[in-house]
């Protein structure tokens, strides 16, 4: 049997179609490229976090169609939007990710042991959501908060690190709101697994606790890098989002982590053009970013989803608008990104070997720099080297012996 799988969006998108080839390739069947003919499976997990993310898996989904053979839709569009994606093709059939295993014909295993075409591995901890903020369709597509089994996290990151990964990624759709909160999650990984380097993909700022600064700031195996979505610095904006934090407290966690674990990245995403969105909001969200020392943003326009609460907002703030206000925060993140490399140059971090080619090698530091380094190194190393230059987006640096 052959199969092909189409993954769009987030790291728990990625890691779950990790576990959906692992367990076709151990029921003996064999991955091609999603882009040709010939599959007897085609599988598209899909996202639905913005428009855009939904043309591009209607994309997918028409071409998978067009290929004749079964064709299985899952993920979060397929979970909120099933009738819409059923409309695509008559014959396709939409599975939610849970009842795969019954679906396709064989069981999904506890966890992964590797990761096709990454250099580091996904793991993902936890699932689902209660916040509710009300731009956000995940909820609605995904549940509630559910936690995994440290014993099956464990045994997943023994695993990784035997088959030669030397950093993981902990992913999860709020994986502060894992049971015990974060910092026990992180201690227990320390305590459990000899992983090297542990990085935090994405957490709520409103779930870092005290413990969780203080553990990064003293464990050394915790990358120093924390993606905080902040979202919008106007307190409006955050209340009509349902956002359970205001801008203060986003500036004071972030001053917090820059003094508790210097040389920290710190990134964040905003989103623009929120209904009720005015130029004063804007202006306060760019006023706060500004002022801090954040080391990138990821900048998106609002995108209005269907069934949530914000769909039905007045104060729609007009394409035109949004695009430019992006444009600025792009702007800003541009010059963030710089100011922040550039700070770092000549100071000496640990790099993990993310490709290797003829004579030089590309790495990321723990606080998420990518470096371009002359000499040789295989994937997965951990290399001490000295950032030596800033260059568009990254940094030159040199091995140290
Ligand atoms: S915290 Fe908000 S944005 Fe994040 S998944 Fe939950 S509802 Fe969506």
């Amino acid at each position: 049997m052959k199969f092909a799988i189409a993954t769009l969006g987030c790291k728990v998108n990625q890691y779950q179609s990790q576990l959906v080839r692992e367990a076709l390739v151990q029921g003996g069947a064999v991955e091609q490229d999603f882009s040709l003919p010939g599959a007897d499976l085609y599988l598209v997990n899909t996202c639905t976090v913005t428009h855009r993310s939904d043309a591009e898996a209607r994309k997918l989904i028409r071409r998978g169609a067009a290929f004749g053979s079964r064709l299985v839709v899952t993920g979060c569009m397929a979970g909120a939007y099933p009738r819409e994606v059923r409309a695509l093709s008559g014959s396709l059939e939409v599975v939610p990710f849970g009842n795969l295993p019954e679906a396709l014909g064989v069981p999904l295993p506890g966890h992964i042991t590797r990761f096709r075409g990454h250099s580091r591995a996904f793991v993902n901890v936890q699932h689902g959501c209660s916040n509710r903020c009300t731009f956000c369709i995940v909820p609605e597509a995904r549940g509630g908060p559910r936690s995994r089994a440290m014993g099956e996290i464990l045994r997943e990151i023994e695993c990784l690190h035997e088959a030669g990964f030397r950093e993981i990624i902990l992913t999860g759709i709020n994986i502060g709101l894992y049971e015990g909160g974060a910092a026990s999650l992180l201690q227990q990984i320390i305590e459990g697994s000899a992983m090297p380097r542990i990085r935090i993909s994405s957490i709520e700022p409103w779930t870092v606790t005290t413990e969780l600064v203080d553990l990064i700031a003293r464990e050394g195996r915790i990358c120093r890098h924390l993606h905080l979505p902040l979202q919008s610095g106007s307190d409006a904006v955050l209340s009509r989002m349902n956002r359970p934090y205001r801008a203060g407290y986003f500036r004071d966690l972030v001053l917090r982590l820059r003094e508790e674990a210097p040389g920290m990245a710190i990134g964040s995403d905003v989103m623009v053009g929120f209904p009720g969105e005015g130029e004063g909001d804007f202006s306060e969200t760019e006023s706060l970013v500004e002022g801090l020392d954040l080391a990138y943003l990821h900048v998106f326009p609002y995108s209005k989803r269907p069934g949530t609460p914000a769909a039905g907002f007045e104060g729609v703030v007009g394409a035109g608008v949004a695009r430019e206000r992006a444009r600025r925060m792009r702007e800003l993140s541009k010059a963030k990104r710089s100011a922040f490399i550039s700070s770092r140059i000549g100071r000496e971090e640990e790099a993990v070997v993310t490709s290797a080619y003829g004579g030089g090698f590309t790495g990321l530091t723990s606080n998420y720099i990518k470096v371009e380094v002359a000499g040789e190194a295989p994937v997965h190393a951990l290399v001490r080297i000295v950032l030596t230059q800033a260059c568009e987006g990254h940094a030159k640096g040199r091995a140290l012996e």
